[in-house]
């Protein structure tokens, strides 16, 4: 596990990295806040633990500069602050998880391993079917060159979708994945989202890609 660490109190910097690798992670720190996207472009992290305040940039200025260039390596956000609005900014920003200071370097390890473990099967940031596109940081989907702006649950209907195109996915599947309900709740709610969401990408012209499949389910494909 490759691990990013930006906190500027090098006390802190240095102990964060002692303990990790005392786990068998591979540890680089920084200092500065515009140094995280230069150095995130160049090499590929599992993981980036960023600190709040920052001189450069500030955490959640580089965080939201890192999403902002598609770089979606989970982050873990440390704060001295540790108010709820700060957090609630952070995981706004694109952050993955929060923790704030002082903490138990053990809960640190804990935390980043839960992340990583969570995020590890995440989908890439842009995904394809034919020419829809949908960018899973922005949420927004384009289809020829037209952005396409969804609903939350839109946009998880169709990210679940996209996920595995070509493959068909059950009402069942769909009401667990987008709906979080292990249970039919004797409605049509899948249908009138897939419904709603088909006249939103499949418009006039191009081809068909949501497709329903008579009693198993629904489906991405470019082919009929
Ligand atoms: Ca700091």
């Amino acid at each position: 596990m490759n691990v990013l660490v930006v906190e500027d109190e090098k006390k802190t910097a240095a102990l964060i990295r002692k303990a990790l690798e005392a786990e068998g992670m591979t540890v680089e720190l920084l200092h500065r806040g515009d140094e995280v996207v230069p150095r995130a472009t160049a090499a590929s992290f599992d993981a980036i633990v960023l600190d709040i305040m920052l001189p450069g940039h500030e955490g959640l200025t580089a965080l939201r500069l890192l999403r902002a260039n598609g770089i979606a390596t989970p982050v873990l956000l440390l704060s001295a602050r540790g108010e709820v609005d700060e957090r609630v900014n952070g995981l706004d920003a694109g952050a993955d998880d929060y923790l704030p200071k002082p903490f138990v370097l053990a809960e640190l390890i804990a935390r980043l391993r839960a992340l990583v473990r969570r995020t590890a099967g995440r989908a890439p940031a842009k995904m394809n079917v034919a020419d829809l596109t949908l960018d899973t940081l922005t949420r927004v989907a384009h289809r020829g060159g037209a952005s396409i702006p969804l609903t939350p649950r839109e946009f998880r209907l169709l990210e679940f979708l996209m996920r595995a195109p070509g493959r068909v996915r059950s009402r069942a599947e769909i009401l667990e994945n987008v709906w979080d309900y292990t249970f039919d709740p004797g409605t049509n709610i899948v249908d009138v989202c897939v419904k709603r969401l088909r006249e939103k990408i499949d418009t006039d012209g191009g081809a068909k890609l949501l497709h329903n499949v008579r009693g198993e389910g629904f489906v991405m494909k470019a082919e009929p």
